[in-house]
């Protein structure tokens, strides 16, 4: 994780288009795609993307969830910064909707904080805890991803995920 905030901290926030997407090129288009799909078709959880800074970095295979994303709420300043953090690869081989996948995924984390679940940074829960959770975002992610119309490919991607992480999916 230091590696990742030692990153975080080397931008200077800039603000663009009404968020934060601090992407730069070739990155920044594509985001901005993402986030217009998300606008579009989850204007309720676009809301809460709208407030945090979204960053790309490094972050695949680094991590046992098999996660190309992370979000993370920062205390600085006295004041909380909420983050979304891309991974690189991810960006720039991933298609438009499966990175708006991604994007929907981590700010349901976000927003799931802020209804004060527990309060707490998601890797101090525990395993049971963050099952519970990814339950609920993982099927709301591939409910998204066929909504948008997303490939099969784009898909089974999230499907694939929730079963290595032995997650139900609903039926619907
Ligand atoms: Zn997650």
């Amino acid at each position: 994780m230091k590696k990742l905030f030692l990153f975080l901290f080397a931008f200077s926030m800039k603000i663009v288009s009404g968020q934060h997407n601090l992407t730069a090129a070739p990155w920044h288009a594509k985001v901005e795609s993402a986030l217009a799909l998300i606008k579009e078709y989850e204007p309720e959880i676009y809301e809460t993307i709208k407030t945090s800074y979204i960053q790309v970095g490094g972050i695949s295979g680094e991590n046992e969830m098999h996660a190309w994303a992370f979000a993370l709420k920062e205390s600085r300043y006295n004041s909380t910064i909420p983050w979304i953090m891309l991974d690189s690869k991810a960006l720039t081989d991933f298609t438009v909707k499966n990175i708006a996948g991604l994007l929907l995924h981590e700010a349901l984390h976000l927003a799931y904080w802020d209804k004060g679940v527990d309060g707490k940074i998601y890797f101090t829960k525990s395993d049971s805890d963050i099952k519970v959770e990814h339950t609920y975002i993982y099927n709301y992610q591939l409910n998204f991803l066929k909504k948008i119309r997303a490939s099969k490919n784009d898909q089974q991607f999230c499907l694939d995920i929730m079963h290595y992480l032995r997650l139900t999916v609903y039926n619907n």
